[in-house]
Parts: structure tokens; sequence; C-alpha cells
């Protein structure tokens, strides 16, 4: 009989050998942006923004041949940086760069915001904490934007601040 020692190292070498390698690929962009959290028991129930770091992860969905186990592309990536960048960035600048995002049940701030000639507001259907936000990216908007393209976003990282951030990931 193996001393448990030995058959600890047997079973981890043997994990090791079994476990798929994968990679993904993360792009960063950044926004500006206003909100509030409706029924903040503090100071985050008053209009105030943040800058926001949104780190996309995406990761290959297609089966390219059975020798590249990685769904690397052709040239040997998941997907050039630069897509994920024309994708995401023109979405982020116009809806939520520089404006407001709001629960869309948030009446006064909605009021309030709209008192403002041309004032940039974003309706979200929850309140717009960093969690939210994330999943919002993940099931709404990246859908969409890769629909055609080989790679899925199956994480978001959002910073709202230097210290503070949350993580998203399909199940
Ligand atoms: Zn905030």
């Amino acid at each position: 009989m193996l001393k448990p020692v030995l058959l600890t190292l047997c079973l981890a070498l043997l994990n090791k050998m079994n476990s798929k390698q994968t990679i993904s690929a993360v792009r960063k962009l950044q926004f500006c942006a206003g909100h509030r959290l409706f029924k903040h028991e503090s100071k985050c129930r008053h209009l105030h923004g943040h800058n926001y770091q949104i780190f996309l992860h995406a990761q290959s969905t297609s089966n390219i041949s059975e020798s590249n186990s990685y769904n690397l592309d052709q040239i040997g990536r998941v997907i050039d940086f630069s897509i994920l960048k024309e994708r995401f960035l023109p979405w982020i600048e116009e809806n939520w760069d520089h404006g407001f995002i709001v629960w869309q049940g948030d009446l006064e701030a909605i009021d309030a915001l709209r008192a403002i000639p041309e004032q940039k507001l974003f309706l979200l259907d929850s309140n717009p904490t960093a969690e939210n936000l994330a999943l919002y990216l993940l099931n709404q908007v990246a859908p969409k934007l890769l629909a055609d393209t080989d790679v899925s976003i199956y994480k978001i990282v959002l910073w709202e601040t230097e210290n503070c951030f949350v993580e998203v990931t399909t199940a």
C-alpha cells in the first residue's frame, strides 16, 4: 500500500496530466460615469461618479483543430486585442462614458438629470452597482457585440475604485 504522502503526490501528478490548459485574452477599457445607488444606506445614495476600469476576459469558442488544443487562430491568438477594443469601446463611449447611469425606477434621479438639457443618461434595469454593471456587460452587451466572432466573454472584472472591484463569470 502506498504511503499517504506518495499517494498525494501521485494524485497531484495525475490531476496535472488530466487538467486542460486554457488561454484567455484580456482587454482593459476605461470610462468615467456618474451614478447613485438607490436606497443605499450611506453616501452612495448621492449622485457621484467613478473612473471605471473594465477587464474583458475572452475565450475561443471554436474547435479549430485537434492538434491546436488552445483553439488559437492561425496567427496564434484567442482574438486580436484590437477587435475587442473596436467592438466594446464605441458602445461604452456611446452609452456610459461621461454620462449618468441610474436605475430605471429611480424617478427622482431621472427627473433631476432630465432637467439638464442634453444630459447623457443610461437607464439600467437594476441598481447601478459595480456588480450590476458587470452583469449587464456580460449578459446583455457582450453576446451581441461578439455574435459574429469565434470568441465569447466569459468573465468581466470591473474596478469601481482603486481599491474595489467585482468579478462576474458565466456558469
Ligand atoms: Zn459609486
